[in-house]
């Protein structure tokens, strides 16, 4: 059986996807991505491991993407990371035109045609306030980890509003409002709102236009998501697997 492999190694987490030659999913690994290339290779070792492969040898063809993609020179092609999350998107959600990805490190909106094809984008990589990253962040303040989050928003009553957008400015707010006695799924109501706001933002600029799709790891943040759905008046298509749709997108690509 031919395989083909993607591997994206994003800034905090590595994700690797073997798909056979109808492009369905036999593999997935997933390791923080760290220094160096030990989180890349151990995602991939992952994946291999799940269809009892020995090496990469044994797959017909690969592609990398994503910050890291340059060191895995082993891989037969390179992609950038947008045209895998738009590739990747096209298959997995029906007709759609809008892809909101946000990871650990950026947030980006992707603009596709019609036909699945990547148009235009825009791009917030340049401060951390909007990304995985502020969150990481917020939950080590809130002493929970980034996944506890959703469910602390559900149990919120009101939203305490932050004001900085500075992620470190942001997070001396979070410890001025926990130390005044605000309940912390108010806070991290608030937390959500923020990364909202942001990404709404970066949307309009896009220019919404349905079917979205939210992919990247801050989709698995159910509250937060439809928080967003909210503000940007679509319903927002998401999956479990949201965090590999960039390696997807490169399986996708090294299929061919
Ligand atoms: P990158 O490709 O830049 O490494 P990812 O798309 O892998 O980024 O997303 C990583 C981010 O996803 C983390 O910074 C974290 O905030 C968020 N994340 C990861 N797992 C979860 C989860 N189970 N629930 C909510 N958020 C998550």
């Amino acid at each position: 059986m031919d395989l083909f492999l993607g591997i994206d190694v994003g800034s905090t987490a590595s994700k690797c996807v073997i798909v056979n030659a109808q492009g369905q999913v036999v593999a997935r690994g997933l390791h923080a991505t760290g220094a160096g290339t030990a989180g890349p290779r151990l995602c991939v070792e992952e994946a291999l491991r799940g269809i009892g492969l020995a090496s990469v040898e044994e797959v017909a063809s690969s592609c990398s993407t994503g910050y890291g993609r340059h060191l895995e020179a082993w891989t037969d092609k390179q992609v950038s990371e947008l045209s895998c999350h738009a590739k990747g998107a096209a298959k997995l959600f029906e007709g759609v035109r809008t892809v909101i990805d946000i990871g650990g490190q950026d947030a980006k909106v992707l603009s596709l045609s019609e036909d699945g094809k990547l148009v235009d984008f825009v791009m917030n990589d340049k401060c951390a306030a909007g990304t995985g990253r502020f969150l990481d962040v917020m939950a080590g303040v809130f002493g929970c980890g980034v996944s506890d989050l959703s469910e602390l928003d559900r149990e919120s009553t009101e939203v305490a509003p932050i004001s900085s957008t500075c992620t470190v400015f942001a997070e001396s707010e979070v410890i001025s409002k926990l130390a005044a006695g605000t309940p912390i799924p108010n806070i991290v109501a608030g937390v959500h709102e923020s990364v909202v706001e942001r990404t709404y933002g970066l949307a309009k600029r896009a220019g919404i236009k349905p079917v979205v799709a939210m992919t990247g790891g801050v989709a698995l943040n159910d509250a937060l998501r439809e928080r967003l759905e909210n503000r940007i008046g679509h319903p927002i298509a998401t999956t479990d697997d949201a965090q590999f749709v960039g390696a997807y997108g490169a399986a996708l690509f090294a299929l061919g």
